[in-house]
């Protein structure tokens, strides 16, 4: 770290000085106080700013601008305008712009990494994770974007030719959490870009940072003014959300975050029927049956459950174990989980970082709270971390789970791991299956009719099969039921952003 000194341009009252900045090998990633309009930085039309805090310290680290409805209506203008010569590109043209883009996302890695860490909390190593994933979805869509392909329709009526063409949507409106601050964004971004679209994308009020460094790059790598505009909102959120789902001009939302806001953003995109794609929140259940390789089980656990402390929307968070090996497992887990390291994401050998703010805390200890009133055991952790910073919570574990239980029913979205004892295959998919949500499911089994039965069986978009991490850009990543529609990655995700045309040919 490095003490901030500000230009006197940027002279503000002592309260709402920034209180630490990362020292980054290229200074001029950080982007604080604008946003990413047609090319341009811009700052909010009324000047106002909201301000961004450090999750590790609670201290405030920087401020971006608070846009309003006629703001945001100026990214969308500016997106409008640049789609008919965006749209009109050879697919190789718009692949070597993405290209590029990742090119500079590889470079620039280690100070992406160290933005995700700042505003996001969470440990160096795993923000380095990020920045790898985040840019490999722009690789995966400059492959996918000169390979757009129609079809050739043999028609039913005689001396008819059918054929079909892919086509970009159009503008699109991109709204994306802060857990992953670079990777939910260029998960978005890299195909809406591939199919010839342009984009208005909302970065998360608690980690606008990282998105601006990806613009910056975005300048560097040619894409040309208006295809990508960032805009920021705090308090203004819900005004920004409804510009861009009730404009006529957006014709595409693709948003992740809490299935209470995809509802809303749901409703109001009714009155101009926009294309969704929705990733919203999961209750993952991750099962593991008495004849699965218990070491697997528990790196799986580890791995899925305690992977950025919890804040993952595919993170495991019922765990079913199945009666016979549950005491050992309890037990493995446990001495796994002690090794933790918990702290402030930039110290040396941290594992695990802080919460992102004091309201994910509060949802975290009732739920622990609400398990050790209704009988749970807490074997592990339990309790907030003052003496780190506002925002820690120790990893915990808990047996003695019932299905009664807030933990059971909700998601947790902290480093909490409740386990539920099962006796029978039929009683574990049936529980699973009681969620309202269905986005990632897992289990652990080495036989192998089981483990077609049960893949088959879970009422999820995505199952991890012994394995407790499934993200990949090759791969589509998508819910069902109240988790949402659509998916992102893979040769599936470009044509979230396109529209199949028909034409018919008559009189051949
Ligand atoms: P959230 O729904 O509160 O916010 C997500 C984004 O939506 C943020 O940018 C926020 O500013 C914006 N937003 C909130 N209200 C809005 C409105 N009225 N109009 C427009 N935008 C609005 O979710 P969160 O708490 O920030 O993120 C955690 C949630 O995201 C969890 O439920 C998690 O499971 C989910 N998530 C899902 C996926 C997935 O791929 N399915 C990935 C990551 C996170």
């Amino acid at each position: 770290f490095q003490r901030f000194s500000l230009p006197s341009i940027y002279i503000r009252p002592a309260s709402t000085m920034p209180h630490s900045v990362p020292k980054l090998n290229d200074p001029s990633l950080l982007k604080t106080d604008v946003a990413y309009v047609n090319g341009e930085w811009v700052k909010a039309k009324s000047g106002k700013t909201f301000e961004v805090h450090d999750p590790s310290s609670g201290k405030l680290i920087g401020a971006a601008p608070e846009f309003d409805a006629a703001d945001t209506q100026k990214a969308i203008d500016a997106a409008a305008a640049a789609f008919p010569s965006f749209r009109t590109k050879t697919g190789r043209e718009r692949s070597k712009m993405l290209r590029k883009w990742y090119d500079l996302m590889v470079e620039n890695a280690e100070d992406i990494a160290k933005l995700i860490t700042w505003e996001n909390g969470k440990p160096l190593a795993d923000a380095k994770g990020e920045a790898a994933y985040a840019a490999s979805f722009f690789e995966w869509f400059s492959e996918e974007a000169p390979r757009v392909y129609g079809d050739t329709i043999p028609a039913s009526v005689a001396g008819n030719r059918v054929v079909t063409l892919k086509e970009p949507v159009g503008v699109c409106g991109l709204i994306t959490p802060w857990n992953f601050p670079a990777a939910m964004i260029t998960r978005k971004i890299g195909p809406a870009l591939a199919a010839g679209c342009t984009v208005v994308a909302k970065s998360p009020g608690e980690t606008p940072f990282t998105a601006l460094a990806l613009a910056e790059l975005a300048h560097r790598a040619g894409i040309p003014k208006g295809v990508v505009n960032i805009v920021s909102a705090l308090k203004n959120t819900a005004e920004v959300g409804e510009v861009i789902t009730t404009s006529p001009i957006v014709k595409k939302v693709s948003f992740t975050g809490s299935t209470g806001v995809g509802k809303l953003l749901m409703k109001q995109s009714s009155s101009t029927l926009k294309k969704l794609s929705f990733e919203l929140g999961g209750n993952a259940p991750f099962i593991v049956f008495d004849d699965a390789d218990l070491d697997v089980a528990v790196a799986g656990a580890i791995a899925s459950k305690f992977r950025s402390s919890g804040q993952t929307c595919v993170c495991a968070n019922r765990i079913f174990v199945q009666s016979k090996i549950y005491d050992e497992f309890a037990q493995r887990f446990a001495a796994k989980v002690k090794e933790f390291k918990v702290g402030g994401g930039y110290t040396e050998g941290v594992t695990h970082g802080p919460l992102i703010h004091d309201r994910a805390i509060t949802k975290v200890d009732a739920h622990v709270r609400d398990a050790e009133k209704k009988g749970g055991k807490v074997i592990q952790g339990g309790q907030k971390m003052p003496e780190l910073g506002p925002n820690f919570f120790q990893p915990t574990i808990i047996t003695g789970m019932t299905t009664d239980m807030a933990l059971a029913s909700e998601e947790t979205f902290g480093p909490v791991a409740g386990l539920f004892k099962f006796e029978t295959e039929e009683e574990v998919v049936r529980i699973a299956n009681s969620a309202e949500v269905g986005l990632a499911g897992y289990f652990f089994s080495k036989d192998i009719h089981r483990v077609q039965r049960v893949a088959e069986a879970l009422e999820v978009g995505m199952v991890g099969v012994n394995t407790g991490l499934i993200s990949d850009p090759a791969a589509p990543f998508g819910g069902v039921k109240e988790s949402g529609f659509g998916r992102e990655g893979s040769k599936h995700g470009i044509s979230e952003y396109q529209v199949t045309k028909m034409i018919t040919y008559g009189g051949m």
